[in-house]
């Protein structure tokens, strides 16, 4: 059968290093020439032989993304439009810290099928979900064009990733896998909408990956208008499935709320949001939801956002205010799949 090589996660490739008769000591050296080294072709891979490398080339191709745009921020954050082998287009955000820290954001697949009301990804509707490889893609480039080790990856581009679940799980070994990319588990977050099979799959991975979820409304007609998608999994149930999160790994997660004006800004969702998060082991980011020019979602003002942090605070629940990185480049939460140039 003939697969892209990184369309297999680990396992996989050494299924495809037996199969091929060879030594189980090539499949380190292969994944090593693919993530570590990031080689464009088998031709690259010097220690492996010619004739396992020609045996390769037919049964696995091997591809790479090309950067087709690149977007830099006032606020040095860097937008890469990718293209992948099949014409499918990504975004992918770096964002740099002052105390040296690179994060990546990378997307899970080529746009989005979840339609949430009030991000552009999701207007664009679904390509395809990414193979395991083409996530480690996107931290590699980012990583070249910033000359700089990435430190830390979010997986909150395009996509929800618990609908693309194993081969994200995948990608997340790879990129965790001390001999590839060794960025450690706790730096890496998955950000989903709330799917719960997911979180519940997620809850028995072994590694110490970081659970993000975006929750937007704590009052359920709130959360169906924004999150139509989301409708069938409300969040009563959705809490029971986080304290099982919290049960099993006895780690925080992070709940996403994006404040929109009139939407999701009022006392009452502001109480229920509290209440939803009372008892929970979870950090509450308030996020400054960004302009998309068409959309009648807007932003609220500072002072509102100032006015919520206080009153999370003043309930004892832990909460930040997550400063928007790239607006002016589109990148910023909300934004990716919206302009193009
Ligand atoms: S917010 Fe996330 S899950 Fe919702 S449409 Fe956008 S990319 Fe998809």
């Amino acid at each position: 059968m003939i697969a892209p090589i990184k369309s297999l996660s680990m396992n996989e490739v050494e299924q495809c290093v037996k199969s091929a008769g060879l030594p189980s000591f090539r499949t380190q050296q292969i994944l090593s020439w693919l993530y570590q080294k990031n080689v464009s072709s088998y031709d690259q891979m010097t220690n492996v032989p010619k004739v396992a490398r020609e045996q390769f080339k037919e049964l696995y191709p091997l591809h790479t993304p090309s950067t087709v745009d690149k977007q830099v921020s006032v606020d040095g954050s860097r937008k890469y439009l990718l293209e992948l082998h099949d014409g499918a287009l990504i975004e992918t955000v770096g964002l740099p810290s002052s105390d040296g820290r690179l994060t990546v954001c990378i997307s899970s697949q080529s746009g989005c099928s979840m339609n949430c009301s009030f991000c552009a990804t999701g207007k664009a509707g679904l390509t395809r979900s990414l193979d395991p490889g083409e996530f480690v893609d996107q931290i590699h480039i980012v990583q070249e064009d910033f000359e700089n080790r990435v430190t830390n990856v979010v997986v909150m581009g395009q996509g929800e990733p618990f609908a693309n679940y194993d081969n994200t799980l995948s990608a997340l070994r790879i990129i965790n896998h001390p001999k590839l990319l060794n960025i450690g588990a706790r730096h890496i977050t998955v950000s989903t909408c709330g799917l719960l099979k997911g979180i519940e799959r997620f809850t028995q991975e072994p590694e110490q990956f970081t659970l993000a979820v975006s929750l937007h409304a704590a009052r359920q007609e709130v959360r169906d208008e924004i999150m139509p998608r989301m409708s069938s999994q409300p969040l009563e149930k959705l809490k029971e499935v986080l304290a099982g999160y919290t049960e099993g790994t006895g780690r925080r997660f992070s709940f996403e709320y994006a404040l929109m004006r009139d939407v999701n800004d009022t006392e009452k969702d502001l109480q229920a949001l509290i209440s939803y998060c009372r008892g929970m082991l979870c950090h509450v980011n308030l996020i400054p939801l960004n302009y998309i020019d068409d959309s009648p979602i807007k932003p609220v003002k500072r002072q509102v956002m100032d006015y919520w942090k206080a009153q999370l605070d003043n309930a004892g629940i832990a909460c930040s205010i997550r400063a928007s990185k790239g607006s002016d480049i589109a990148a910023a939460c909300g934004q990716l799949a919206y302009k193009r140039r």
